[in-house]
């Protein structure tokens, strides 16, 4: 087999080897039907045992009640962001908005840009999107409080939700989606782009409360309404069946060869820790976010000075640690460390950044 690096990019972003085995072994003839799966119709039977597959394990990973529906739409989660406001704003009701970073803010806008009464109740832009802001009040009659669970660029994650007082939270978590258990109570609606934790790009998870979906407008044109999603099982129009298969092997590598999302937490604690445990205990690396509100899935940090930075990003890629440089916007460098980057590549990326630091202090002092 041809080498592998260690993949830290932020997405589309590295996905389980044995997922990828699996696609490759099988991919010409699906389950002997001497096609792939992209060669079958969506309406075939083959492929309704991917798809309900995928929505059962869906299921059983968050462990969702009947009243909630697993769906699947296009256009990543930046549809979301037009779609959750046009279907779920109640007539006079306020939307609620907390502002944690680039995500956050492109959601508020497309709310915006729909003359919604959007009330950004709380940001954390004063300090560049550094923390998470605690301090903020919830409009009892907000129509919902939506907020981003993992800042992917700005490498910020909220470790306990933002209290919705009653109001239905609505949250992005396509970063961290499946990375942890979660507590769905609260939530009317949450949405991941599956390019970061569940699969390749081309759709989005949407999970959506029952209750929700009796706001929705009849009014809206069809693709656009949660509720075609729900009636037609997201079969109303082709979906992206490739995407939706590599979701449900993902999915299958989560459940059965890991064991759900309890293990998967501890695992991802570990790997996270290793990389804070370096930069806290460096002179040459610093963390960009507040401690107790930093990301477990993006650790983004800086190294000594610019030309220190770029010399540490060009030896990381020719050590075979790929994707760490940060995001356009913010410069510095990001470890995204999703479910499916293993403890191996982390515990050597851990090592490179001890070693990177030796090598840099004699430098330095020389
Ligand atoms: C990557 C990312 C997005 C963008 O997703 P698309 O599927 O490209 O629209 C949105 N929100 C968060 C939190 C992300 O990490």
């Amino acid at each position: 087999m041809e080498q592998r690096v260690h993949n830290f990019n932020p997405g589309p972003a590295t996905l389980p080897l044995p997922v990828l085995e699996e696609i490759k072994e099988n991919f010409l003839s699906f389950r002997g039907s001497g096609m792939s799966i992209t060669e079958i119709s969506h309406r075939s039977r083959e492929f309704d045992e991917v798809l309900t597959d995928a929505i059962d394990r869906t299921r059983r990973l968050l462990k969702l009640t009947d009243d909630y529906h697993v769906l699947f739409i296009q256009g990543g989660a930046s549809m979301q962001y037009c779609m959750i406001p046009i279907n779920l704003a109640l007539p006079g009701k306020p939307l609620n908005y907390i502002n944690t970073g680039t995500w956050s803010t492109k959601a508020i806008k497309e709310a915006q840009i729909q003359g919604k009464d959007v009330r950004v109740i709380a940001t954390s832009e004063d300090r560049d999107f550094s923390y998470l802001p605690t301090d903020f009040r919830v409009d009892k009659d907000a129509s919902y409080l939506h907020f981003t669970s993992n800042n992917t660029i700005k490498g910020t994650q909220w470790h306990h939700y933002p209290d919705g007082e009653g109001v239905p939270l609505i949250s992005d978590m396509s970063s961290d989606f499946m990375s942890y258990p979660i507590n769905m109570k609260p939530f009317g609606l949450i949405y991941a782009g599956a390019q970061k934790n569940i699969g390749p790009a081309g759709v989005a998870m949407v999970i959506i409360r029952e209750d929700m979906l009796k706001r929705v407008p009849d009014t809206l044109p069809t693709m656009l309404r949660y509720t075609t999603f729900k009636d037609n099982k997201s079969l109303f129009n082709t979906p992206p069946t490739f995407t939706i298969y590599v979701i449900d092997l993902v999915l299958t590598w989560l459940e059965e060869t890991v064991g759900g999302l309890k293990e998967i937490e501890k695992i991802n604690k570990e790997k996270a820790s290793l990389i804070y445990e370096v930069i806290d205990n460096s002179e040459i690396y610093r963390g960009t976010t507040e401690i107790k509100s930093r990301s477990l899935m993006n650790v983004t940090f800086r190294v000594g000075d610019e030309e220190l930075e770029q010399r540490f990003l060009v030896e990381t890629t020719k050590n075979g640690l790929h994707g760490l440089k940060g995001h356009k916007s913010v410069g510095g460098c990001r470890a995204s460390l999703y479910n499916a980057v293993t403890i191996e590549s982390v515990r050597d990326l851990a090592r490179f950044m001890r070693e990177f630091e030796g090598t840099a202090r004699r430098f330095i002092q020389a």
